[in-house]
């Protein structure tokens, strides 16, 4: 057994796949890009 908190250090952080920021907790989890990459999938140039 490992202590709670070791056990999220853990976790991956989740970040965008495509900028690499930081996504916060409130994303939807299925979400792999942060909204302003996601905008700019959504709508190409
Ligand atoms: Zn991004």
């Amino acid at each position: 057994m490992q202590p709670v908190s070791e056990f999220y250090n853990n976790l991956p952080r989740k970040s965008c796949a495509h900028c690499g920021a930081v996504m916060s907790e409130q994303a939807e989890s299925y979400k792999t890009s942060c909204d302003e990459c996601e905008a700019k999938n959504n709508y190409p140039a």
